[in-house]
């Protein structure tokens, strides 16, 4: 089996190569990725922020909405030189180009911009996806976005070097769960192979990005992970296991919001269930729900039903009120996106 049967069109490629080349050097070029970036949102963005650098284009710029915190594990990923806080985005940019986000709710305040720019350009890979963007290149069968993000450097005549490389690899490692994830194909682990070529270390950008955590981090991860509640009835009997942090936890602990990123994944291990969420306290009363599914329920439908979005497997939304009525409302609703 190829990935080359779907994919965004040739009409939208070419249109998106022809958005670039109908630029001169100095215009304004403003990237953007999702709120509380993740190594694909980085990572693809920056990656083709630099490669538009490697074409002369001078003036360009990424940004993401609210907390401009860019998560330690990533704080050496090449590129960050272009990073700038979201005030301080173009106002009127010739062409916006926007990475890994699947709505213009994730955009906050930035999604103005993206609505008043003449041209932008959606890169992105979830199955929510709500086609917003004069240009979409949209894949749903595409491991990460910067895999869409390096087709378009390519097909822009940009060679790869190991900067724009290192920012690719770490998407693509990130949103493969290490190529773990179902999407991990044939092609994934030739992108990854063209990518290594150009002199990446990946043993270094894997400790760096997922085996290295503040001592205060463990110690939280312990107290969620000690709290998980297991309901084996639940998803048709296919079981859930649930847990929730608290901003009082990082507190607690002095941790940023960014440390709980990846604690959905030990949870998820749990051989009973099929279904695993994670409650995260974003301010009083609003909690950012992690979905995950080993196949049973369809997560993307119902975060969607929510307001939110994502992936089959892997999805999210915000759930207001308290932890344990947002988790209620979850497992009532997993029944009707039982796949
Ligand atoms: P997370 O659980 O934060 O790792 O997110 C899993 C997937 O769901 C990612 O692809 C996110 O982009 C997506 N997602 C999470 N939260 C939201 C949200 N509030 N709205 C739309 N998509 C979301
Ligand atoms: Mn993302
Ligand atoms: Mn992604």
């Amino acid at each position: 089996m190829t990935e080359s049967s779907s994919g965004p069109a040739a009409e939208q490629w070419d249109a998106a190569v022809a958005a670039v080349r109908a630029l001169g050097g100095d215009a304004e070029i403003q990237l953007i990725c999702h709120v509380s970036p993740d190594g694909d949102a980085l990572g693809s963005m920056l990656g083709f922020g630099l490669g538009l650098r490697r074409l002369g284009y001078s003036r360009v710029r990424a940004t993401f909405p609210g907390d401009f915190r860019v998560p330690d594990p990533y704080a050496e990923m090449p590129g960050l030189e272009l990073l700038v806080p979201e005030a301080d985005s173009f106002p009127e940019p010739a062409l916006v180009l926007v990475f890994d986000v699947a709505s213009e709710s994730r955009l906050g305040g930035l999604a103005a911009l993206v609505e008043a720019a003449p041209v932008s350009v959606v890169v992105d890979h979830h199955a929510s996806n709500t086609g917003f963007g004069t240009i979409r290149l949209v894949d749903p069968h595409a491991a990460a976005t910067s895999v869409l993000a390096e087709q378009l450097i390519t097909r822009l005549g940009v060679p790869l070097d190991a900067a724009i490389a290192e920012c690719f690899y770490v998407a693509l490692a990130t949103d493969t769960g290490s190529f773990k994830f179902d999407m991990t194909t044939v092609a994934v682990h030739e992108l990854a192979a063209r990518l290594i070529a150009t002199g990446l270390r990946p043993g270094d950008i894997s400790r760096r990005i997922f085996d290295t955590k503040p001592f205060g981090a463990m110690k939280l991860a312990g107290e969620v992970l000690g709290r998980a509640v297991l309901d084996p009835a639940a998803a048709g009997g296919l079981g859930l296991v649930w847990t929730y942090a608290t901003l009082a936890d990082l507190a607690r602990h002095a941790q940023p919001p960014y440390v709980l990123d990846t604690l959905i994944d030990p949870v998820r291990s749990v051989a009973e269930a099929d279904v695993t969420v994670l409650v995260k306290e974003i301010a009083d009363g609003q909690w950012a729900v992690s979905l995950r599914s080993k196949g049973a329920v369809d997560v993307s439908r119902l975060a969607i039903s929510q307001g939110g979005g994502g992936h089959r497997l892997a999805a999210g939304f915000t759930g207001h009120g308290a932890a344990g009525d947002v988790v209620a409302t979850v497992r009532r609703l997993l029944d009707d996106y039982l796949t």
